[in-house]
């Protein structure tokens, strides 16, 4: 079986929704690791697509959005952004724009972007119309949904999308999104965000992260897809 590994970074406002997101979508299972006082906190869930594997590392952070910019380590080795907002907000839609320009900022190699609109639950307040963010998506790239973690609605599609797109980038793509046959066993490779790897890639000057391995949690899940 072709397998591919690939992270993706969770971006947005604080209050959008990113934590019950990607809270809702891998279940209680993960909830228990979250702590608002670490710095980010990342789980790693399988999709089967055709027949095909995509390991997803998901990036979520807890807090420093609040300073409008992350940790370089947070995108490190990025494949796939979720940019999210609140389609209640105005101003979490705005501020994608910031968070587009940061992220081409700190990853050079292509990336498959996903713009959510969450809270589509509150439709009566709803502050952003979709076709205003489904052309704003396209202008980057973007594919666009619309999700409400209160209500679990449109997540799995987002997460559906985007490993289907991360496989298809993968035969063109950059080097990072490597695949591998399960066959042969798993390559060689320290896992993601490991310190170690930071001092090893990085050339010329090491960047300690403001925080350290022991803060990242870790939650793990299987989760198969059907086309
Ligand atoms: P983050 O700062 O982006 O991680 O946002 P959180 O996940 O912490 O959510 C911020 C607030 O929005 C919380 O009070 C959530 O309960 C609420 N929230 C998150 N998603 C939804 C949603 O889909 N619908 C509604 N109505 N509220 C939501
Ligand atoms: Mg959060």
């Amino acid at each position: 079986m072709k397998v591919i590994e690939a992270k993706i970074v969770v971006l947005g406002s604080q209050g959008v929704g990113k934590t019950s997101l990607v809270v809702r979508y891998i279940g209680k299972m993960f909830s228990k690791h979250i702590s608002p006082t670490i710095g980010a906190s990342f789980f790693t869930c399988n999709i089967n697509v055709d027949d095909a594997r995509v390991k997803m590392q998901v990036w979520d952070t807890a807090g420093q959005e609040r300073f409008r910019s992350m940790a370089p380590m947070y995108y490190r080795n990025a494949n796939a952004a979720l940019l999210v907002f609140d389609i209640t907000n105005l101003n979490s839609f705005s501020a994608i724009k910031g968070w587009v320009r940061e992220l081409h900022s700190n990853v050079q190699e292509p990336m498959v972007l996903s713009m959510v609109g969450n809270k589509c639950d509150l439709e009566d307040k709803r502050a952003v119309s979709q076709t205003e963010a489904a052309q704003y998506a396209a202008s980057i790239g973007a594919n666009y949904c619309e999700t409400s973690a209160l209500h679990d609605q449109g997540i799995d599609q987002v997460f559906r999308s985007t490993a289907a797109a991360l496989l298809k980038m993968s035969n063109t793509g950059p080097a990072s999104l490597r695949s591998y046959d399960s066959a042969d066993g798993e390559p060689h490779r320290l896992p993601f965000g490991n310190p170690s790897e930071e001092t090893a890639t990085h050339t010329g000057k090491v960047e300690l992260p403001a925080w350290s391995i022991d803060n990242i949690a870790h939650g793990e899940m299987q989760r198969s897809m059907c086309c």
